[in-house]
């Protein structure tokens, strides 16, 4: 018994004294690994239109079934190209961050983020859009 003591009170001195490990979340947040995939990232390009080209390779890609788009012709304002996404939908409780979707991507316009904090409080905020997914977006939330 004493032994058990003596044994406990020592670990924690111990540990006392060692640098501390947790942190004051959320107010404090540890930066996360380079390899990390969080909720993804819409990119746009370097005159600010959206990347994406709507072609659907990341839905036909993605194993969950968890991206949904609505291709729409251009005119040049929204996107580079000749289509850009009307909709561009992904299921958050579907999706399993394989990063599928950025790997299928030919005009890199889709990342995987490093957020992860992706808590809701209503089962409508289960679906990111382009309000939530685009880089500065100034989209209105379908
Ligand atoms: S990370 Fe994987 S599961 Fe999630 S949307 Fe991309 S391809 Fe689908
Ligand atoms: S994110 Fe990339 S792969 Fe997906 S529809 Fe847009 S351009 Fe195609």
């Amino acid at each position: 018994m004493i032994r058990a003591l003596v044994v406990g009170f020592a670990t924690t001195l111990r540990h006392m004294f060692k640098p501390k490990v947790t942190v004051n979340y959320p107010h404090e947040k540890v930066p996360m690994f380079p390899k990390y995939r969080g909720k993804q990232v819409l990119m746009r390009d370097e005159n600010g239109l959206e990347k994406c080209v709507a072609c659907g390779l990341c839905a036909v890609a993605c194993p969950a079934d968890a991206i949904y788009l609505e291709a729409e012709e251009n005119d040049g304002t929204v996107q580079a190209g000749p289509r850009y996404a009307k909709i561009y939908q992904i299921h958050k409780t579907r999706c399993i961050f394989c990063g599928f979707c950025e790997e299928a991507c030919p005009v890199s316009a889709i990342f995987m983020g490093k957020d992860y904090e992706l808590a809701v409080y209503s089962k409508d905020d289960f679906i990111w859009d382009k309000a939530d997914l685009l880089v500065g977006a100034e989209v209105p939330k379908a």
